[in-house]
């Protein structure tokens, strides 16, 4: 999923200071999970702005905002509110915000109300890590399920680096070193013959922006 955080209010204020009639665009998937786009935080951030003296026209919160057809077919129950908006205010991930512009026929302002951060998983606590970078060749298979690219903060394929002390990390004292956790699930795993192969350089044509994957072509 991606991970968002919520942008400070200021920062939404003064992008707002143009514009009088707003529309909130939430998102039902990540930033719900998030707590940055859900219903909840859709109806505050509505409050707050009322409260600040804007005219909050409507909302949706499409279940995924950054698919074309969930967004349009939200978007189009709204239409009527959508026709006189001056901005809408998107809050979700850079890609919701960039659906609502592509998608939005009005074509008015898109002002974002998050930051995207990462993409991660979430653990039993609560907590959002960042495990995999989009490198575009998936390696985990070589690195039992440790993603080097990600957890190494120099994104070492062949560690670890000299700077490793008693297994942690040199940019990061507090972090384990990537490499040092994979050497132990390969050893965990009887499979530490693997650790002396030379993993090849990274192709990074693989991950020259922007991407695009055709489904009609698969
Ligand atoms: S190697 Fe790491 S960055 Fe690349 S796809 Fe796999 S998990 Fe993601
Ligand atoms: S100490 Fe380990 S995790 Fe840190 S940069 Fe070096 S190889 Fe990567």
């Amino acid at each position: 999923m991606i991970i968002t955080e919520k942008k400070p209010i200021q920062e939404i204020i003064e992008a707002l200071k143009d514009y009088q009639k707003i529309f909130l665009v939430g998102c039902g998937e990540c930033s719900t999970t998030c707590k940055t786009g859900g219903e909840k935080e859709v109806l505050e951030l509505k409050d707050t702005l009322i409260k600040l003296g804007k005219d909050i026209l409507g909302y949706v919160i499409p279940k995924a905002p950054c698919i074309a057809s969930q967004l349009k077919q939200e978007l189009a129950k709204s239409i009527n509110a959508l026709k006189d908006t001056e901005a809408v205010l998107v809050l979700a991930c850079g890609l919701g915000v960039q659906s609502v512009k592509d998608n939005n026929r009005f074509g008015q302002k898109v002002i974002p109300a998050c930051n995207s951060s990462f993409i991660g998983v979430m653990d039993s606590k609560g907590d959002f890590l960042e495990k995999c970078s989009l490198c575009g060749d998936c390696l985990l298979d070589l690195t039992e399920g440790l993603c080097p690219i990600t957890l190494c903060s120099k994104g070492i394929l062949n560690g670890p680096c000299g700077g490793m002390d008693k297994g942690k990390c040199e940019v990061d004292k507090e972090k384990d070193c990537a490499w040092v956790l994979i050497y132990r699930e390969m050893e965990k795993r009887e499979r530490i013959a693997n650790f002396g192969k030379i993993n090849p350089p990274r192709d990074f044509k693989k991950t020259i922006h922007p991407r695009k994957i055709s489904l009609e072509k698969k």
